[in-house]
């Protein structure tokens, strides 16, 4: 990220745990100031049916216990089989190392670096396409692929060489896309997403549904419960796009 912004660790945001043990005969193996702080632990755990949720903020506030030690006495707990100990949400935590930036150019920036990903990524599956299906030496094609010139023209051992080319099946036969009716495919999910964003989707997020492409806000959306999730997922993403591009 150009120097904006730096990895510095990663933590688990939530822990629960389960009793294995009774909470009494757990606090009972400790005494002083560590069973203070187990009790501290225990009594701040919001304790549903079976799972307990640890509240570091209230350990921290209201006993000075620092999360570190919760975590590690957490961990001891499951080793001794005391407790089962679940985690999750993990979060990495970044420095920012220059808040000077103009995020409008860097967001542009970056978008167009990732569109040149997207091409390159394209390009290069279809030369490897192109590839499994030549009716040339397999060999020189590689040979040239990499850059040497001097491979035979023909290795004599290659599936080509011996006279067998491959031949790639052909896509099944889809309906044409002008016959599908987009504003009856998307209608839910674009009035779903104005609603949370405020603004129509875009050419590119309207494929990524039709196409059953998950991304973040679709979690957000509940998109795929919304009719029309996939419905164009056999078609070249391309091909939707270009289809999907027209405003609405
Ligand atoms: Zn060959």
């Amino acid at each position: 990220m150009r120097g904006i912004i730096a990895p510095r660790y990663a933590y688990f945001a939530e822990y629960r745990f389960k009793y294995l043990l009774e909470p009494e005969a757990l606090l009972a193996k400790f005494a002083g100031e560590r069973r203070q702080f187990v009790e501290a632990i225990i009594n701040s755990s919001s304790r549903a049916r079976t799972w307990c949720t640890v509240d570091f903020d209230a350990l921290y506030q209201q006993h000075q216990a620092e999360r570190g030690r919760v975590v590690k006495a957490l961990d001891w707990f499951q080793e001794k089989g005391w407790i089962e100990l679940e985690s999750k949400q993990m979060t990495e935590v970044y420095a920012l190392l220059d808040a000077s930036f103009d995020s409008e150019a860097l967001s542009t920036e970056l978008h167009g670096y990732f569109q040149q990903q997207e091409a390159s990524e394209i390009a290069r599956i279809h030369a490897m396409l192109a590839l499994f299906a030549t009716d040339h030496c397999l060999s020189q094609r590689l040979a040239a692929y990499f850059g040497d010139e001097q491979a035979p023209e023909r290795c004599g051992h290659c599936s080509v060489c011996h006279g067998q080319v491959a031949h790639l099946p052909e896509p099944p036969p889809l309906q044409p896309l002008a016959e599908h009716n987009l504003q009856s495919l998307c209608g839910t999910f674009i009035q779903r997403h104005q609603a949370l964003k405020g603004f129509t989707p875009s050419a590119e997020c309207l494929t990524r549904f039709l196409c059953g492409i998950s991304v973040p806000l679709f979690t957000k959306l509940k998109a795929r419960g919304i009719p029309g999730f996939a419905a164009l997922e056999a078609y070249p993403y391309a091909a939707v796009r270009s289809w999907a591009a027209p405003p609405l």
